[in-house]
């Protein structure tokens, strides 16, 4: 081929045409390839706080349920140690253990009633009582011997309500214990967990979890799940809709596609965000800002480890060794 002729060709590429025949603007989520879904998926989506699931996914989850698939959602903790959200509800008062364990009940009732509105009924949602703000630690510290203790709710143990498997501790070979069980027992054909680069830690660390989850769930014969990434906490983000994608995460090499949302499923993820009202006294903008005209993920693995910084530690780093 000559010159001129690949130069033509990535000329080609680079303007992409939706399904309406209109040029999308190049940078914004119209111009990136749509999300391929197939017939009745299983999907396993991983959320580390009870709304993480409806920010990265509340128009995923409507889609594949509409497509007559099954949804499985995980919530890794209770969203139990955001002090900033106790006092909003409980102004001037300095929050106890009781009243941590109080707030996380209230988040994940919230999130219950988020998911029905999705469609996902309550015997499809897990609750594994993970210690907030305590994932990362998990990852490195207390992986296997040592337990962590809750600074907020002085839990070490999930709730006994929430215990998968009996005399769980908070220890991060317990929950990768969880993890391959509900991978094991659900056989997803697509995993929906936060990317790597999202700069909240227990976010990048519940990434780091359940990879190793899945590194150790045996061959279930339906194959390897897809594995698809949200971004929640990350700067610029979410970009604005119909704006250019911040430059920082298409520079990056990150594979993104596009879930192109109905006004319908739009609407039902509006809704089910507005059942957050503890998350909606402290960042109702945020919240809010994750209902767009689409959904975006980042599709595989980036080509190089990103760190995920815990207490001044880089966790990525650290040797694996439950398995
Ligand atoms: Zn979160």
């Amino acid at each position: 081929m000559t010159k001129f002729g690949s130069w033509l060709v990535g000329a080609i590429v680079a303007v992409v045409l939706p399904s309406d025949g209109r040029a999308a603007s190049p940078g914004t989520a119209a111009a990136l390839p749509a999300l391929k879904l197939a017939k009745r998926e299983r999907i396993l989506v991983l959320s580390p706080h009870p709304d993480d699931a409806a920010l990265g996914a509340g128009g995923l989850i409507q889609r594949v349920i509409s497509g007559g698939g099954v949804v499985r959602v995980v919530q890794l903790t209770g969203g139990d140690g955001f002090s900033r959200g106790v006092m909003a509800i409980r102004p001037g008062v300095r929050p106890t253990a009781e009243e941590y364990r109080w707030y996380g009940s209230i988040r994940e009732q919230e999130d219950l009633r988020a998911m029905r509105r999705l469609g996902v009924r309550r015997a499809q949602v897990t609750l594994l009582g993970f210690p907030d703000d305590g994932l990362c630690g998990l990852t490195s510290t207390y992986r296997t011997a040592r337990v962590f203790e809750s600074p907020y709710t002085k839990r070490a143990s999930p709730p006994d309500s929430e215990q998968l498997v009996r005399n769980t501790m908070y220890r991060g070979a317990d929950l990768i214990r969880e993890l391959t069980q509900i991978i094991e027992e659900f056989r997803p054909t697509l995993i929906v967990l936060p990317h790597p680069g999202d700069q909240h830690p227990d976010h990048c660390a519940t990434h780091l979890l359940v990879h190793e989850a899945l590194a150790g769930a045996p061959e279930s014969g339906t194959g390897t799940p897809r594995v698809l990434h949200y971004l929640v906490h990350f700067p610029e983000w979410p970009a604005a809709d119909g704006s250019v994608l911040p430059s920082r995460v298409l520079e990056r090499g990150w594979v993104w596609t596009s879930l192109r949302l109905t006004s319908r499923e739009q609407a039902g993820k509006q809704a089910a965000l507005d059942f957050f009202k503890s998350q909606a006294l402290v960042m109702p903008e945020f919240l809010n800002a994750f209902v767009r005209s689409s959904e975006l993920f980042i599709e595989g693995e980036p080509a190089l480890p990103i760190p995920c910084w815990c207490s001044g530690e880089n966790i990525t780093s650290v040797p694996r060794t439950v398995h």
